[in-house]
Formats: structure tokens, C-alpha cells, sequence
């Protein structure tokens, strides 16, 4: 990972409280803690910091 998102590019995030998924652009405020997502099912900002790449099924579990 290198840098800040792309507030030009929409992302595709799944919301660590609901599960669901939605495409969004990213908010880009002052400080990277302020940069990510709000879900729009339950409300809740998902951090830019706490979603991934998508990735195989994990090994672990
Ligand atoms: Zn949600």
C-alpha cells in the first residue's frame, strides 16, 4: 500500500458491521484517519484503512 485513496476511483468495500457491500468513492478529509467510507446501509464509516484487497479464502478458520 502506498499513499492515499483515490478519491477519483470508486471503490468496492464490504462493510465490517453489516456485511453488505457497496461501491463508493472514498472521503479524503485532513488527516488519513479521516479518509474511507460510509456505508450506506447502517451508517457506519469504514475506515480506508480497514479494507482490503480482495483475496482468496483464507487458509485459517
Ligand atoms: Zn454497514
Amino acid at each position: 500500500m502506498s499513499g492515499s485513496p483515490d478519491s477519483d476511483t470508486t471503490y468496492e468495500v464490504v462493510c465490517p458491521h453489516c456485511n453488505k457491500s457497496f461501491a463508493a468513492e472514498p472521503m479524503t478529509g485532513a488527516a488519513p484517519r479521516y479518509q474511507g467510507f460510509k456505508c450506506p446501509h447502517c451508517r457506519l464509516f469504514v475506515a480506508y484503512d480497514r479494507i482490503e484487497e480482495p483475496t482468496e479464502a483464507e487458509a485459517t478458520g
